[in-house]
Protein backbone atom coordinates (compact mmCIF):
# COMPACT_ATOMS: atom_id res chain seq x y z
CA UNK A 1 0.00 0.00 0.00
CA UNK A 2 1.50 3.13 -1.15
CA UNK A 3 2.51 5.79 1.59
CA UNK A 4 1.42 8.96 0.68
CA UNK A 5 1.71 12.64 2.53
CA UNK A 6 -1.08 14.50 3.10
CA UNK A 7 -0.89 18.12 2.17
CA UNK A 8 -2.61 20.56 5.62
CA UNK A 9 -4.79 23.06 5.89
CA UNK A 10 -3.42 26.14 4.22
CA UNK A 11 -1.41 24.13 1.98
CA UNK A 12 -2.05 24.67 -1.66
CA UNK A 13 -3.06 22.25 -4.82
CA UNK A 14 -3.22 22.77 -8.02
CA UNK A 15 -5.57 20.64 -10.47
CA UNK A 16 -7.65 21.32 -14.08
CA UNK A 17 -11.55 20.95 -13.84
CA UNK A 18 -13.73 19.43 -16.37
CA UNK A 19 -14.29 22.98 -17.65
CA UNK A 20 -10.27 22.84 -18.74
CA UNK A 21 -9.95 25.60 -15.82
CA UNK A 22 -6.78 25.61 -13.92
CA UNK A 23 -7.79 26.02 -10.24
CA UNK A 24 -5.70 26.77 -7.22
CA UNK A 25 -7.15 25.70 -4.18
CA UNK A 26 -6.05 26.15 -0.58
CA UNK A 27 -6.72 22.81 1.78
CA UNK A 28 -9.78 24.03 3.89
CA UNK A 29 -10.02 22.13 8.22
CA UNK A 30 -13.02 21.36 7.26
CA UNK A 31 -15.19 21.11 3.82
CA UNK A 32 -19.16 21.06 4.56
CA UNK A 33 -19.94 18.98 1.40
CA UNK A 34 -16.91 16.23 2.01
CA UNK A 35 -17.16 15.97 -1.88
CA UNK A 36 -15.54 18.92 -2.74
CA UNK A 37 -12.82 17.70 -1.10
CA UNK A 38 -12.00 15.46 -4.23
CA UNK A 39 -10.01 17.41 -6.47
CA UNK A 40 -7.77 18.34 -3.73
CA UNK A 41 -7.06 14.96 -2.86
CA UNK A 42 -6.44 13.75 -6.42
CA UNK A 43 -4.32 16.61 -7.01
CA UNK A 44 -2.35 15.97 -3.91
CA UNK A 45 -1.99 11.95 -3.92
CA UNK A 46 -3.53 10.95 -7.25
CA UNK A 47 -6.12 9.26 -8.69
CA UNK A 48 -5.94 5.61 -6.85
CA UNK A 49 -8.03 4.09 -4.07
CA UNK A 50 -6.02 4.83 -0.71
CA UNK A 51 -6.14 0.75 0.13
CA UNK A 52 -6.67 -1.39 -3.46
CA UNK A 53 -4.39 1.30 -5.41
CA UNK A 54 -6.55 1.09 -8.45
CA UNK A 55 -6.39 3.78 -10.55
CA UNK A 56 -9.74 5.36 -10.75
CA UNK A 57 -11.52 8.32 -12.75
CA UNK A 58 -12.39 11.30 -11.01
CA UNK A 59 -16.21 10.26 -11.04
CA UNK A 60 -15.23 6.83 -9.83
CA UNK A 61 -13.27 8.00 -6.69
CA UNK A 62 -15.08 8.42 -3.10
CA UNK A 63 -14.08 10.61 -0.15
CA UNK A 64 -13.37 8.25 2.24
CA UNK A 65 -14.19 9.12 6.01
CA UNK A 66 -11.12 6.80 8.25
CA UNK A 67 -13.35 7.43 11.34
CA UNK A 68 -16.58 6.23 10.08
CA UNK A 69 -19.45 8.75 9.78
CA UNK A 70 -21.78 6.41 11.76
CA UNK A 71 -19.01 5.91 14.91
CA UNK A 72 -18.96 9.45 15.13
CA UNK A 73 -15.82 10.35 12.41
CA UNK A 74 -15.99 14.12 11.42
CA UNK A 75 -18.13 14.28 7.95
CA UNK A 76 -16.14 17.33 7.35
CA UNK A 77 -12.72 17.58 8.17
CA UNK A 78 -9.79 17.19 6.14
CA UNK A 79 -7.83 15.02 8.68
CA UNK A 80 -10.56 12.20 8.23
CA UNK A 81 -10.10 12.26 4.52
CA UNK A 82 -8.87 9.74 2.08
CA UNK A 83 -9.77 8.49 -1.43
CA UNK A 84 -11.33 5.36 -2.04
CA UNK A 85 -12.89 3.50 -4.77
CA UNK A 86 -16.46 1.96 -4.23
CA UNK A 87 -15.53 -2.08 -3.03
CA UNK A 88 -12.87 -0.73 -0.47
CA UNK A 89 -15.53 2.15 0.72
CA UNK A 90 -18.32 -0.54 0.87
CA UNK A 91 -16.32 -3.78 2.22
CA UNK A 92 -14.71 -0.82 4.82
CA UNK A 93 -18.69 0.21 6.41
CA UNK A 94 -19.01 1.41 9.56
CA UNK A 95 -16.23 -0.68 11.53
CA UNK A 96 -15.29 1.52 15.07
CA UNK A 97 -12.18 3.45 14.17
CA UNK A 98 -9.47 3.71 16.75
CA UNK A 99 -5.57 4.50 16.98
CA UNK A 100 -5.23 0.69 16.30
CA UNK A 101 -4.57 0.53 12.39
CA UNK A 102 -1.74 1.56 9.96
CA UNK A 103 -2.91 4.70 7.58
CA UNK A 104 -0.69 5.33 4.14
CA UNK A 105 -0.76 8.82 5.11
CA UNK A 106 0.62 8.16 8.67
CA UNK A 107 2.41 4.63 8.55
CA UNK A 108 4.77 3.25 5.85
CA UNK A 109 2.62 1.07 4.41
CA UNK A 110 4.39 -0.02 2.06
CA UNK A 111 6.44 -1.53 4.87
CA UNK A 112 3.25 -3.36 6.56
CA UNK A 113 2.41 -5.88 4.07
CA UNK A 114 3.98 -7.81 1.44
CA UNK A 115 2.52 -8.86 -1.62
CA UNK A 116 2.97 -12.44 -4.12
CA UNK A 117 2.58 -13.62 -7.46
CA UNK A 118 -0.95 -14.92 -6.26
CA UNK A 119 -2.22 -12.10 -5.80
CA UNK A 120 -2.09 -12.28 -2.15
CA UNK A 121 -1.38 -9.50 0.14
CA UNK A 122 -0.45 -10.14 3.92
CA UNK A 123 0.73 -8.27 6.81
CA UNK A 124 5.24 -8.32 7.02
CA UNK A 125 6.03 -10.63 9.53
CA UNK A 126 9.43 -9.05 9.77
CA UNK A 127 7.81 -6.06 11.16
CA UNK A 128 7.58 -5.33 15.15
CA UNK A 129 4.56 -7.00 16.77
CA UNK A 130 2.32 -4.47 17.74
CA UNK A 131 3.30 -3.02 14.04
CA UNK A 132 1.80 -6.15 12.76
CA UNK A 133 -1.84 -6.13 14.66
CA UNK A 134 -2.36 -2.50 13.31
CA UNK A 135 -1.55 -3.50 9.69
CA UNK A 136 -3.78 -7.08 10.52
CA UNK A 137 -6.33 -4.39 11.82
CA UNK A 138 -6.52 -2.41 8.58
CA UNK A 139 -6.24 -5.63 6.52
CA UNK A 140 -9.65 -7.29 8.26
CA UNK A 141 -11.22 -3.08 8.02
CA UNK A 142 -11.04 -3.46 4.10
CA UNK A 143 -11.11 -6.77 3.49
CA UNK A 144 -7.91 -6.07 0.80
CA UNK A 145 -6.83 -10.03 1.76
CA UNK A 146 -9.61 -11.62 0.66
CA UNK A 147 -8.98 -14.63 -1.23
CA UNK A 148 -10.75 -17.44 -2.95
CA UNK A 149 -10.68 -20.50 -1.33
CA UNK A 150 -10.06 -19.04 2.15
CA UNK A 151 -12.67 -18.80 4.76
CA UNK A 152 -13.38 -15.57 3.94
CA UNK A 153 -13.42 -15.07 0.35
CA UNK A 154 -14.07 -12.10 -2.02
CA UNK A 155 -18.14 -11.26 -2.67
CA UNK A 156 -18.89 -11.51 -6.21
CA UNK A 157 -18.21 -8.20 -7.13
CA UNK A 158 -14.65 -8.12 -5.43
CA UNK A 159 -11.76 -8.84 -7.92
CA UNK A 160 -9.37 -6.74 -6.07
CA UNK A 161 -7.14 -9.68 -5.51
CA UNK A 162 -7.48 -10.40 -9.14
CA UNK A 163 -6.17 -7.27 -10.30
CA UNK A 164 -3.50 -7.68 -7.67
CA UNK A 165 -2.76 -11.27 -9.80
CA UNK A 166 -2.76 -9.77 -13.21
CA UNK A 167 -0.65 -6.85 -11.78
CA UNK A 168 2.00 -9.10 -10.92
CA UNK A 169 1.88 -11.10 -14.08
CA UNK A 170 2.39 -8.39 -16.21
CA UNK A 171 5.29 -6.14 -14.09
CA UNK A 172 7.37 -9.70 -13.93
CA UNK A 173 6.81 -10.03 -17.70
CA UNK A 174 7.64 -6.27 -18.01
CA UNK A 175 10.57 -6.58 -16.01
CA UNK A 176 12.24 -8.93 -18.58
CA UNK A 177 11.34 -7.08 -21.40
CA UNK A 178 12.90 -3.70 -19.31
CA UNK A 179 16.06 -5.78 -18.61
CA UNK A 180 16.39 -6.39 -22.40
CA UNK A 181 15.34 -3.16 -23.48
CA UNK A 182 12.31 -3.85 -24.68
CA UNK A 183 10.32 -1.04 -23.10
CA UNK A 184 11.39 1.98 -20.95
CA UNK A 185 10.72 3.50 -17.76
CA UNK A 186 8.66 6.03 -19.41
CA UNK A 187 6.02 2.92 -20.65
CA UNK A 188 6.42 1.29 -17.03
CA UNK A 189 5.78 4.59 -15.44
CA UNK A 190 2.34 5.30 -17.97
CA UNK A 191 1.03 1.63 -17.48
CA UNK A 192 1.02 2.27 -13.97
CA UNK A 193 -0.50 5.21 -13.81
CA UNK A 194 -3.22 4.05 -15.79
CA UNK A 195 -4.17 1.03 -13.83
CA UNK A 196 -2.26 1.37 -10.17
CA UNK A 197 -1.15 -1.60 -8.65
CA UNK A 198 1.38 0.76 -7.54
CA UNK A 199 2.56 -1.78 -4.61
CA UNK A 200 2.79 -4.86 -6.48
CA UNK A 201 5.49 -2.92 -9.38
CA UNK A 202 7.30 -1.64 -6.22
CA UNK A 203 7.70 -4.65 -5.53
CA UNK A 204 8.64 -6.74 -8.77
CA UNK A 205 11.24 -4.03 -9.75
CA UNK A 206 13.10 -4.42 -6.45
CA UNK A 207 16.92 -4.12 -7.00
CA UNK A 208 16.28 -1.94 -10.44
CA UNK A 209 17.11 1.49 -8.58
CA UNK A 210 15.93 3.51 -11.66
CA UNK A 211 12.54 2.46 -12.01
CA UNK A 212 11.81 2.06 -8.11
CA UNK A 213 13.29 6.06 -8.02
CA UNK A 214 10.37 6.80 -11.00
CA UNK A 215 7.59 5.14 -9.17
CA UNK A 216 8.24 8.03 -6.28
CA UNK A 217 9.09 10.57 -7.47
CA UNK A 218 5.95 10.32 -10.52
CA UNK A 219 3.18 9.22 -8.29
CA UNK A 220 1.87 12.41 -6.52
CA UNK A 221 2.23 12.65 -3.09
CA UNK A 222 4.40 9.04 -2.53
CA UNK A 223 6.27 9.52 0.74
CA UNK A 224 9.66 9.93 -0.27
CA UNK A 225 11.32 9.87 3.00
CA UNK A 226 9.75 6.10 3.22
CA UNK A 227 12.15 4.91 0.97
CA UNK A 228 16.17 4.65 1.73
CA UNK A 229 17.90 5.92 -1.42
CA UNK A 230 20.90 4.98 -0.49
CA UNK A 231 19.83 1.11 0.24
CA UNK A 232 18.02 0.41 -2.85
CA UNK A 233 14.58 2.24 -2.09
CA UNK A 234 13.72 -0.44 0.65
CA UNK A 235 11.53 0.85 3.02
CA UNK A 236 12.22 2.52 6.55
CA UNK A 237 10.72 3.45 9.49
CA UNK A 238 8.16 5.83 9.12
CA UNK A 239 7.73 6.81 13.18
CA UNK A 240 11.29 5.90 14.36
CA UNK A 241 11.34 5.46 18.37
CA UNK A 242 7.96 5.29 18.62
CA UNK A 243 6.05 1.83 19.79
CA UNK A 244 4.87 1.06 16.66
CA UNK A 245 7.83 2.51 14.49
CA UNK A 246 6.25 1.54 10.85
ZN1 LIG B 1 -10.02 0.16 -3.35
Amino acid sequence: MRPVEKKKPGDIVRYTDSNNQEIEHIIQENYPDYGDAKFPLASNIGQYCSYCEGYEKIHSLEVEHMAAKAKGGSRTAWNNFLLCCKICNTVKGVEVINDDFHWPHLNNTFYSFVYDETGRVKVNDSIPALSQVRAQNLLDLTGLHRYPGDANGPTPKDFRWKYRYEAWKLATDWKLKFLDRLITEDDIISRVKDKGQWSIWFTVFKGIDSVRARLISDFPGTCASCFDANNHYEPIERNPGSPDPI
